[in-house]
């Protein structure tokens, strides 16, 4: 069960995000933009899942 594995690693790695990664996608650049979470929690967010953020109403 592969699948599984690696969805039981997502979801820890989802639960449990790296300050210097995107907040959705984990990947690293250096152009990464900081929005607040539903928590009012700090996020980094990279170029690629802003849009995805603003759809989920984080602020910036
Ligand atoms: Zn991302």
């Amino acid at each position: 069960m592969k699948v599984l594995t690696d969805l039981i690693s997502k979801i820890k790695s989802v639960q449990k995000p790296s300050n210097k990664s995107c907040h959705f996608c984990l990947r690293k650049t250096n152009d990464m933009r900081t929005y607040k979470n539903e928590r009012n929690l700090k996020v980094k967010v990279c170029p690629l899942c802003v849009e995805y953020a603003e759809r989920r109403a984080f602020r910036k």
